[in-house]
């Protein structure tokens, strides 16, 4: 059974009858450009072979339903005037409805059956994809003239204000945005948007993604707090945002806090343009090597890897990865290795086999298409 025929009968056996769509958006992983997106620089994300559907059917009566095939979620109903309250998890596709409503999509009455395999918190975005989702679904639906961009800002939108959580553009944009094979350069600052192909299969290359399963309690402290080292950094250098900063400068900082921070941001988007001018040169293999400084100025300089982390990127490439780096916000969370094929097994075994409780999970992702209508 397709997870399309899954959505399809979970649909037809909650409302008896057919829903008008079934539209899905992929999670995703950034390949480079690790706190980039808050200081107006660039990011490198591309949409993984793990997707969210959501079918879909028009009501008239100002109601809106949620369900999903995820066991921890229970159905809701609400109607259109009460979408921003919406809590739990029901408050990323109702919250992305509310933001689409905001957007000028008039307000109309949704049965909404969600059916996702993005694993949750896990690194990859199960939240962008569930909103990604819905908001192509309901957009199309309701024959709203909104771009794809528009629809990543209604899903960021939900996450910020109606979920609460204080995230960027980035894997809204990533979901919507993205072609298969490539990932998507996107500058945080102007929203300009570039294809850039990763070749990967050509060059026999695999990505794998390992969630420590560890997450610190200063998760979110610390993201608060390096973010306002980045704007007193760009302070104290007299730039809008650390994108504009040269190393120069950020070397001459006296605060050896902000220096470091700064360092980081500085040397990271310049990590970014590096991957990309690799991989248009058609040498993916050569990412890894900027994979690895990744990481160590992530742990160095920016101070966001912990030790559980240290431990799986070592033993990624102790066992023949090219390169590997923490992503996300950091505190925890997972590790993104560019691997050779024939060494996918060994890298996995041996990441599996660092200790922890629960212990790492290991997923192989590749890039995949972005949202789209799929019947
Ligand atoms: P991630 O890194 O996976 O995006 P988040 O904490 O941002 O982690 O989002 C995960 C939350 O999104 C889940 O706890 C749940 O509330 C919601 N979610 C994502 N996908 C689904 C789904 N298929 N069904 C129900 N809720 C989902
Ligand atoms: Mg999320």
């Amino acid at each position: 059974m397709s997870a399309l025929d899954d959505v399809r009968r979970a649909f037809t056996a909650a409302h008896g009858h057919e829903p008008d769509g079934i539209f899905s958006a992929p999670g995703r992983v950034n390949l480079i450009g690790e706190h980039t997106d808050h200081n107006e620089g660039h990011v490198l994300p591309f949409a993984i072979d793990r997707r969210t559907w959501v079918a879909v059917a028009r009501r008239t009566d100002g109601t809106v339903t949620v369900c999903s095939s995820d066991p921890g979620t229970q159905p809701v109903s609400t109607t259109v005037g009460a979408l921003d309250e919406a809590t739990g998890w029901a408050a990323y596709p109702l919250g992305t409805v509310w933001a689409l409503g905001e957007a000028g999509v008039a307000p109309s009455g949704w049965d909404l059956v969600v059916h996702g395999e993005v694993p949750l918190g896990a690194g990859l975005s199960s939240s962008a994809a569930l909103e990604s989702a819905v908001a192509l679904a309901v957009a199309e639906c309701s024959g709203a003239d909104l771009d794809r961009f528009a629809l990543a800002a209604a899903g960021r939108r939900a996450e910020n204000d109606v979920v609460g959580a204080p995230v960027g553009i980035m894997d809204q944009a990533a979901s919507l945005l993205c072609r298969e094979g490539s990932a998507l350069l996107l500058d945080c600052r102007s929203m300009a948007t570039e294809d850039v192909a990763l070749g990967l299969e050509d060059a026999d290359l695999g990505i794998l993604v390992i969630d420590s399963r560890v997450r610190h309690d200063l998760a979110d402290g610390g993201y608060a707090d390096r973010r306002a080292a980045c704007v007193a950094a760009a302070a104290a250098l007299g730039v809008p945002a650390l994108r504009d900063a040269d190393l120069a400068a950020v070397e001459g900082l006296g605060d050896d806090v902000l220096r470091r921070r700064a360092r980081h941001v500085v040397t990271e988007q310049a990590r970014v343009h590096e991957v990309v001018g690799l991989l248009r040169a058609g040498r993916p293999a050569e990412v890894g090597p900027v994979l690895s400084a990744s990481q160590a100025s992530l742990r160095d300089d920016f101070a966001v890897s912990v030790p559980e982390v240290d431990a799986l990127v070592t033993a990624a490439e102790d066992a023949g990865a090219l390169g590997a780096r923490i992503v996300g916000g950091g505190f925890g969370g997972s590790v993104l290795a560019l691997v050779r094929r024939a060494s996918l097994d060994d890298v996995a075994v041996a990441c599996r086999a660092v200790p922890g409780d629960p212990g790492p999970t290991v997923r192989e992702v590749a890039p995949a298409p972005g949202a789209r209508r799929d019947l």
